[in-house]
């Protein structure tokens, strides 16, 4: 696997051809289809809390130059610090300045895909730090020197027993003999390891899910508690966010907290909701001492005021991943990037550049699913095929689809020669046709090697109209 959205087409050739990606892709249906669908049957008037959820943010999106001023001035009053990265190489100088002024060797790290994004973990190892993720999809990659396939699953294309091998081989005091074939075994191995790991941290990085502005808090929900771990038993704890995640207050959290569990896991909510606000007050018997929010840009405020504007709504449920075919057929890898799937094919463009990410634009069958099951009902068909145009616009598209583009849009200005065009392709797809199916066109026949062409049937559809006028 290539980590370059460019690499996209290979990718996603090499990924079709992959026989241990068809089972893990194949429970996406059974494991997050279903559990949302239930979840939101269950609720009743889920539409209502959608049209809500989707007001608080677009509000938040619209009012992000207030709300993260009060946000600041909330955490400062909480005795915490926020620091502002304009890109990647900021946010990872300004973390690794608050690690080295705290002499920190050693940081846990709770599930954050914006540290992802930035590509903290190479550069704190660069630099002398250890980072050790503790999500234990997060940990099973990082063993494998992988990147998530999936922004809440970030192991999903991994079988029990290729999480068995990597164990073995990382976990140099594990027994040989030990059987790891049962889930709970691996949990329970990786739980020992990541005991003695949480014990020994300097610091602890986290994400969040949401910023509160009026209290100055950040919000992360998680299914195993090492988020809290993570934040409350080293001395120093840094959250790294995207600016986009504030929200005006606690009111606004717990709507969005209905909508993104169910959406995500089917969950009515998850095990864990951590409120994360300042280092440990006066009396308080846990808490780290050093509270630090990163708020990143890295090209979000670029999309403020363009077609991709809504977009920012995204609460990074997964839910528009789970019910993509593309994704379904391809997994996560294979994007080159760390938002896949519809979210990333609408975001990817705006904050990677069209140039960069313009295939993940195309990587649509524009069925409108993920927009059915966002839960902030962000129109990302609609965003795609903006990106898409502007891909054309700025003469990025493949030479075969721009001059394919320029012919139909040549002959579809000419009525007459429309139709009398239309009518020879269907003849000689007629004669092309063996057994109900075209399998063989001249000069598309990479096209029909993988799929079903049915033969016209009878007259075109505009002769039938004429006929029945
Ligand atoms: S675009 Fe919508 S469905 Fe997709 S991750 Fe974001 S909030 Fe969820």
């Amino acid at each position: 696997m290539n980590v370059d959205p460019k690499a996209f087409v290979a990718n996603a050739r090499a990924a079709l051809a992959d026989p241990q990606l068809r089972p893990a892709l194949g429970r996406l249906k059974t494991h997050f289809g279903a559990g949302r669908a239930f979840a939101v049957h269950r609720y009743g008037d889920f539409e209502s809390l959608r049209a809500a959820g989707k007001a608080i943010r677009d509000y938040a999106v619209t009012h992000l130059d207030e709300l993260l001023v009060t946000f600041e001035q909330s955490v400062n009053a909480r005795g915490g610090t926020v620091h502002w990265a304009r890109d990647a190489a900021e946010a990872r100088r300004l973390i690794l300045a608050i690690l080295q002024d705290v002499g920190a060797k050693t940081v846990t790290k709770g599930k954050s895909m914006v540290t992802e994004e930035i590509r903290l973990n190479p550069f704190l190892e660069a630099n002398g730090i250890e980072p050790v993720e503790t999500d234990l999809g997060e940990y099973i990659i990082q063993l494998r020197d992988e990147p998530p396939s999936h922004i809440i699953a970030p192991a999903f294309h991994l079988s029990k027993e290729q999480v068995a091998e990597t164990f073995f081989a990382a976990h140099k005091d594990l027994d040989p003999a030990r059987s790891l074939q049962e889930r709970n075994a691996l949990v329970q191995e990786a739980r020992a390891v990541l005991r003695r790991r949480f014990e020994a941290a300097d610091a602890g990085i986290t994400g969040a899910n949401f910023l509160s502005a009026k209290e100055g808090a950040a919000i992360i929900v998680t299914n195993e508690g090492n988020g809290d771990l993570t934040r409350l038993l080293p001395k120093t704890h840094i959250v790294v966010t995207g600016i986009e995640k504030v929200v005006a207050d606690m009111n606004d959290v717990a709507v969005l907290l209905r909508l993104l569990p169910r959406s995500a896991t089917g969950q009515a909510i998850s095990t864990y909701v951590s409120v994360m606000a300042g280092p440990r007050g006066p009396g308080e018997t846990d808490g780290p001492e050093n509270f630090h929010v990163v708020l990143v840009d890295n090209g979000r405020s670029r999309l403020i005021g363009t077609e991709a504007q809504d977009v920012l709504r995204c609460i990074r449920c997964s839910a528009c991943i789970n019910h993509c075919p593309i994704y379904g057929a391809i997994g996560g890898h294979a994007y080159g990037a760390t938002y896949m799937g519809p979210i990333g094919a609408a975001l990817n463009p705006g904050t990677m550049g069209v140039a960069n990410a313009a295939h993940h634009a195309n990587a649509s069958t524009f069925c409108g699913r993920c927009a059915e099951v966002c839960p902030v009902m962000i129109p990302l068909p609609r965003i795609m095929r903006h990106w898409r145009a502007v891909e054309y616009g700025q003469g990025l598209a493949p030479k075969a689809i721009t001059r394919g583009l320029a012919l139909w849009a040549f002959a579809a200005k000419r009525p007459a020669l429309y139709r009398l065009g239309a009518s020879i392709a269907a003849r000689v797809l007629k004669m092309l046709g063996r057994g109900g199916s075209v399998r063989v066109v001249p000069i598309r026949n990479g096209w029909f090697a993988v799929r079903d062409f049915p033969v016209p049937q009878g007259t075109t559809f505009q002769q039938q109209w004429r006929a029945r006028k």
